[in-house]
């Protein structure tokens, strides 16, 4: 592709950025689309499918280049992100997910660690899970129990994890447990192969939208690890995964901008179909102004996730913020959407043979999870209660 002479649709975006976009909603047309409703029908997770997005560098988007990644950045890798969505929302979350253990990985690794796992990651030969939250560890996940003793040169690893995604179908868990005092700081991450002897994975979990993924619970029993997969130092743990939570809820954030286009081009569609009253549904002007209102809620989303996205690789000292502020704002307006897209079509919107029931079910879940959006609020709160800094 001559990335030069490419129109600037986007002034905001670089040549490179919507050659990206491009490459991405290519991918997403053909490798993607015709199968995402059978994959959701059968809860079939698509391996072959984020084999072949691994090939063009999106299962380690910003992971490092000298770690095996693209090496892109935030922003680049959320243009990405939103173009999978878009078509698939549960598809491309899980491989959101994937770069963000990935990343967490390779950033934190020993050079041996990382040198071995890194290249098979980024290329999606190899899979990562996330593993922080436990049965009685979800927004409170600083008071997590798995335990990580220290015997020798190994660790070993009791407890159990609840909600991983893609358990059971990854190589690699990136698993937050204590070895220390109670509270975030006793808390210690490491890189866990997931076939290690004493790990056990509970049953599929059956859900709302996400079936192309699984989603399991994970368990430890006497787990042994080499020392040298400890990731950072002791106590880092916690720092390290709330870092990787900061990429990964622009992420998110981004797949549910992405499921949101999706369900806004579908309505659009739609309203020039459909004809009621002797009329098209685009000829009613409530129903413009739905549309309107669902386009004005999701360019100011993408606005909010971009610029998060811009901070996070400005190494900005209140990117932590933003983030959250983006997640908070795109996923709730992401869902609002989506569920006005449906409303749009009426019964038919109700039924598996339009695509809107899909979006909605799949992008409910991401105003739940990599920290509910009632915790994201708890975060921007805190700063402005907490400093007397603007933000801007
Ligand atoms: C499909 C799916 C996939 C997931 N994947 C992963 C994964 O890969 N890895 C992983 O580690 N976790 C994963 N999770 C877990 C997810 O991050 C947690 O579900 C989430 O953090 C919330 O924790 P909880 O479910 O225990 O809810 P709780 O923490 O029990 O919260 C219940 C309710 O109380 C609210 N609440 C809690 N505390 C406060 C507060 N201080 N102020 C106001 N409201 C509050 C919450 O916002 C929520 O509405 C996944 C979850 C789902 C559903």
């Amino acid at each position: 592709m001559d990335i030069k002479a490419m129109p600037v649709a986007s002034p905001d975006l670089t040549h490179e950025q919507q050659a990206f976009r491009e490459a991405a909603r290519d991918f997403a047309q053909s490798e993607i689309a015709p199968f995402a409703a059978h994959w959701d029908a059968e809860s079939e997770f698509p391996r072959e499918a984020i084999r072949k997005a691994g090939e063009l560098g999106f299962c380690g988007l910003y992971t490092d280049e000298r770690a095996g990644g693209t090496g892109l950045t935030r922003l680049d890798a959320a243009i990405v992100f939103e173009e999978l969505a878009a078509v698939d929302p549960s598809t491309a979350a899980f491989i959101s997910i994937h770069n963000m253990a990935t990343w967490m990985l390779t950033s934190h690794a020993t050079s041996a660690v990382r040198d071995h796992w890194g290249p098979k990651l980024a290329s999606g030969q190899s899979l990562a899970s996330y593993c922080l939250t436990e049965p009685g560890a979800g927004s409170d996940a600083g008071s997590l129990k798995t335990r990580a003793m220290k015997d020798g040169d190994h660790y070993v690893l009791s407890g159990s994890k609840a909600f991983i995604s893609g358990a059971g179908a990854t190589d690699m868990l990136v698993v937050m447990a204590r070895t220390g005092e109670d509270g975030p700081r006793g808390i210690s991450a490491f890189a866990v192969p997931a076939d290690a002897q004493g790990i056990g994975y509970g049953r599929n979990e059956e859900k709302l939208g996400w079936h192309s993924q699984p989603t399991r619970s994970v368990s430890f029993d006497g787990v042994r690890v080499s020392a040298d997969h400890l990731l950072g130092r002791e106590g880092d743990g916690f720092k390290i995964a709330m870092k990787g939570l900061d990429g990964g809820r622009l992420n998110i954030a981004a797949c549910s901008l992405g499921a949101a286009q999706g369900a806004l081009d579908a309505a659009r569609r739609y309203m020039g179909e459909r004809r009621q009253f002797g009329k098209k549904l685009a000829e009613f002007q409530a129903l413009q102004f739905k549309l309107a209102d669902m386009a004005t809620d999701l360019v100011a989303a993408r606005q909010m996730v971009h610029t998060a996205a811009r901070k996070l690789d400005a190494g900005s000292h209140d990117a932590t913020i933003w983030c959250a502020m983006a997640k908070r704002f795109a996923t709730d307006a992401g869902f609002a959407i989506c569920n006005d897209a449906l409303q749009i079509h009426g019964g038919y919107g109700y039924i598996r043979e339009y695509p809107v029931e899909r979006l909605l079910r799949d992008c409910r879940v991401h105003q739940i999870l990599e920290g509910t959006n009632e915790i994201m609020r708890v975060i921007v709160a805190r700063h402005l209660l907490n400093t007397e800094e603007e933000l801007r």
